[in-house]
């Protein structure tokens, strides 16, 4: 290989951001959590023992004979092992005599419309939709196709494919016709299962429809099964099937085959922040294992007493592992909520966790963002009293939204689990423990026991504490993914080619002086300024550490002088008003807070940033506005008209 070039990857990132404060984990909290600090030791010392310990808590037809079979960069866990994954996340606990204890509380958007199913009602309609799925000529290995809104049908699906050995891809039920129609496509689906269409903001949107578009040029979709959620006129063709035609007549016994440790479960798209998405493939045993361990761990679930909601859409990763798999896998009584945040009002969540008693609470950093913006006032009204553990996961957490969300919805006694994974992970990877973890707002911490994962330098060499590089995974871990549905050449590129022999993420990271990991964001996002490597995420930080900033999001912007120059967006929290000095105070804040190098060159106050639907900031648009060229591929962006409305703020720009 030709020597490379100096450049932004061969420098190591800078370390800016410095955070003092501290949260001890709550003493009664610590003395009766499931996993204490001797994991840590009992994994380093054993690391295959260890795991195999955490999959002896799922229910096996037959035991495996090999924990591992690694050949780089391919994985097999839990070899020759059966189990079947339905069977452990429903039927076990029924027949441990938990049947009548609620598996979701399920509220739909429309206030009056909630469900109640125990985990007796769960086993019969997932027996019923197995039973369905059967009928309609879907066997092992074959492909379902998933677009449903946040109803009990969609994690109803999901099991039933899996009680079945079928290989379920869930598509976000937001997602383009195109969008959804390259996903079946990719996997060659023979079923879809859709909905009339589900509730959003108040107001019945249409899904039919997109289907019938993706299903008119998918000749490989043999029938479409369709839900009735909201009664609209929907137009049915040769493929379409109801739901309550074919499901609501089958048996509700179903014998739950074991399947092979390694047999697949489900593909998932990742959420194509960066570009094109991938088709990630996990299988049954390893990936329960872990999904299940984590969740128990990270979230101390007690599942006698914790009501558990994790606010994902179960269309992303998050909602798989943790408000399907792990969730049920431990016998957890989880919500599932079908709408926004704002309908019918800005107060939904809290209310929710009011009227639920909701314990642990999952959610993302742009929604904290958001409900920072919106003001301290309302969660305020509500009584939320029984949270007692607060996660966060999608992106780093700046620290003061970490601070606001302790504070404000955690009444300053919960810990927060800022939770480091990504759809190819299949499970959390770096995670404070709450019982055990000393949390500094903003970092995630340590790898979990059983997980070895290091920051390096762009030749692979471990860097020591107080420098940053990019983060990698050394060790395979049970959840991890197979490979790259159909593309294992893709696979091998994108993950193992960067540095021999380890996982690479994409993701920077940087180890402070006690050797703590912080997430410093996409490696594709860093920014050379002044031959500086300086991450996004600490400019962000540091804007979102100024009282009047909600939200930020910062690019590098090709610049005469510097290399690279920050161009900021922010939105300002609800009361402020847009004055024309506050570029200057902002500039001069993260001169202060970060240092002069990190001074934006441009601030812009925008009203709405460019997300993806699972709520990620895509800076490659906003590096395209920045650089004046024309936006590009969008079509996995939540909103499209956000970039009109951001391209008008810059004057320089089309
Ligand atoms: P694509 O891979 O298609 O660009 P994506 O990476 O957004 O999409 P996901 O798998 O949903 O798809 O997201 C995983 C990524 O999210 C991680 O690689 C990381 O960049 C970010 N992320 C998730 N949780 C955290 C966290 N706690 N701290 C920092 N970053 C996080
Ligand atoms: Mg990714």
């Amino acid at each position: 290989m030709a020597p490379e070039t100096p450049g932004k990857e061969t420098q190591a990132l800078s370390n800016l951001l410095q955070e003092n404060r501290r949260f001890a984990p709550p003493a009664e909290l610590a003395a009766a959590a499931n996993v204490t600090a001797a994991a840590y030791a009992e994994a380093d010392a054993d690391r295959l023992g260890f795991w195999e310990r955490v999959a002896e808590r799922l229910t096996w037809a037959k035991r495996w004979d090999t924990t591992l079979e690694w050949n780089t960069p391919f994985a097999k866990w839990f070899v020759g092992g059966e189990l079947n994954v339905a069977y452990n996340c429903v039927d076990r606990h029924v027949e441990a005599g938990h049947g009548d204890k609620v598996a979701y509380y399920w509220e739909g958007e429309p206030e009056d419309d909630s469900r109640v199913i125990t985990y007796a009602e769960l086993q019969d309609e997932v027996c019923k939709a197995a039973n369905a799925l059967r009928e309609l000529g879907v066997g092992k290995g074959d492909r379902v196709a998933v677009y449903l809104p946040m109803i009990p049908e969609l994690p109803i699906t999901m099991l039933a494919c899996a009680r079945i050995g079928a290989v379920h891809s869930v598509v976000f039920g937001g997602f383009s016709s195109a969008a959804l129609k390259s996903r079946i496509h990719d996997a060659d689906a023979k079923l879809v299962v859709t909905a009339d269409g589900g509730y959003r903001r108040g107001a019945p949107s249409a899904l039919k429809p997109t289907v019938d578009e993706a299903v008119a040029e998918s000749p490989q979709v043999e029938k479409v099964l369709v839900v009735r959620r909201t009664g609209q006129d929907v137009a049915f063709g040769d493929k379409d099937l109801w739901w309550h035609d074919v499901v609501d007549r089958q048996s509700t016994e179903h014998t739950a085959e074991p399947h092979g440790a390694e047999d697949p479960l489900y593909i998932l798209y990742t959420s194509g922040t960066t570009g094109r998405p991938k088709g990630i493939l996990h299988t049954t045993g390893g990936y329960l294992a872990q999904t299940a361990w984590t969740h128990d761990a990270v979230f101390d679930l007690k599942p006698e007493t914790d009501i558990y909601w994790c606010t994902a859409d179960i269309g992303w990763v998050t909602g798989h592992s943790y408000i399907v798999y792990g969730p049920l896998a431990n016998g957890a009584t989880s919500v599932i909520y079908e709408g926004t945040p704002d309908t019918p009002h800005r107060g939904r969540f809290w209310e929710i966790v009011q009227k639920y008693k909701i314990s642990i609470l999952y959610t993302a950093p742009t929604a904290i963002r958001t409900f920072m913006k919106w003001g301290d006032d309302i969660p305020a009204k509500f009584d939320m009293s029984s949270l007692r553990v607060l996660g966060s996961v999608g992106e780093p957490i700046n620290p003061e939204a970490y601070v606001w969300y302790r504070a404000n919805i955690g009444g300053d006694r919960c810990p927060v689990v800022d939770t480091w994974w990504q759809t190819e992970t299949g499970a959390i990877m770096i995670s404070p423990l709450p019982g055990v973890t000393h949390a500094k707002p903003g970092a995630a911490m340590r790898p979990l026991p059983g997980i070895v994962a290091d920051v390096v330098d762009d030749q692979g060499n471990s860097v020591p504490d107080g420098g940053g590089g990019f983060l990698v995974i050394r060790e395979p871990w049970p959840a991890m993914l197979r490979t790259i549905w159909g593309d294992d050449q893709r696979y091998i590129d994108t993950y193992w080619s960067r540095f021999d022999g380890m996982y690479f993420p994409g993701d920077g990271a940087k180890k402070d002086e006690d050797g703590d990991l912080w997430l410093l964001g996409r490696v594709d996002d860093v920014m050379l300024v002044s031959g500086h490597n300086i991450s996004t995420t600490e400019v962000e930080s540091a804007l979102v550490s100024h009282p009047k900033v909600a939200e930020a999001a910062v690019v590098g912007a090709t610049d005469p002088v510097t290399g690279q120059a920050i161009v900021s967006f922010v939105i300002l929290r609800g009361t402020v008003e847009e004055s024309d000095d506050i570029a200057a105070e902002l500039r001069a804040h993260v001169a202060k807070t970060l240092g002069p190098i990190a001074k934006p060159r441009q601030i812009l106050v925008v009203p709405e940033l460019p997300k993806t639907r699972s709520g990620k900031i895509m800076r490659r648009l906003l590096r395209d506005v920045a650089e004046n060229r024309s936006i590009g591929d969008v079509t996995t962006l939540a909103d499209s008209t956000v970039m009109n409305l951001i391209s008008e703020k810059l004057p320089s720009a089309k």
